[in-house]
């Protein structure tokens, strides 16, 4: 196993001007996932030949469902993990008809992160600009193993300068994945943003990552960090 690189503590930012950034709302973390982008992007007739989800129900464990009362983390009371999965299928809520995780749809993700095995659940936000990592509780470790942990990381060196993001999430927590270290946000609240920066430095390019409020304007996202950090 690769020991993953050290775990920032919020307040870590540089302190002079971030070079490259993408300020991203993150998502309400009382509705953790955003359905119609995830559906918008990858229909159900796209799923990959062969997979389904067979024995798996993760989805039905980490997902937060406002029309369930659903709360993130705990199984779905209609949920039958290992027995038979959802009692309701044919009654679903469409949430629930409409949703597949990456597993199933993206062919690149290789056998090993099927959510029974990996005990991750993969998916996007912010119409593709986030990576989401979320984590079974229960395994709150996962996303640090390998072979997860080094595909994750050639991810987030591959798309960061795009402007995307790769984020873990355990329940509220989030932890921001960059090019060279991972940040660990702690809990986000509704509608907190999830900053990234970036500053060119001798030794290369510098990656920063910090959560911003809910009440700070996205424009103003950038100004708000750099004010926390000159203090
Ligand atoms: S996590 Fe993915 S594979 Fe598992 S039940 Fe949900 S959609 Fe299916
Ligand atoms: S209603 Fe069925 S598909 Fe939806 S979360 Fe509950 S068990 Fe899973």
């Amino acid at each position: 196993m690769v020991a993953p690189s050290s775990v920032s503590k919020p307040g870590d930012y540089h302190k002079g001007r971030p070079y490259n950034i993408t300020a991203v709302r993150a998502p309400p973390v009382n509705a953790i996932w955003d359905y119609s982008v995830m559906t918008g992007k990858a229909p159900m007739s796209t799923t990959v030949s062969g997979r389904s989800c067979g024995e798996c129900s993760l989805c039905c464990k980490l997902a937060k469902i406002i029309e369930l009362d659903k709360p993130d983390g705990v199984w779905c009371r209609h949920c039958a993990p290992g027995r038979g999965g959802c009692m309701i299928y044919e009654t679903r809520p469409p949430v629930c008809r409409n949703w597949n995780c990456n597993w199933i749809l993206e062919p690149a993700l290789g056998a090993e992160w099927r959510p029974l095995i990996s005990k991750m659940i993969l998916y996007y936000e912010n119409d593709g600009r986030r990576l989401c990592v979320r984590v079974d509780p229960g395994y709150a470790n996962a996303w640090r193993r390998e072979p997860y942990y080094s595909q994750l990381k050639q991810c987030a060196r591959r798309i960061a300068e795009a402007h995307k993001q790769v984020v873990v999430y355990i329940r509220k927590k989030a932890i921001v994945i960059l090019p060279d270290k991972d940040v660990d946000l702690g809990d986000l609240e509704v509608g907190d943003q999830i900053w990234v920066g970036a500053q060119n430095s001798p030794k290369g390019k510098t990656w920063y990552a910090a959560s911003v409020p809910a009440d700070v304007p996205p424009e103003q996202a950038t100004a708000w960090v750099m004010s926390r950090a000159a203090k």
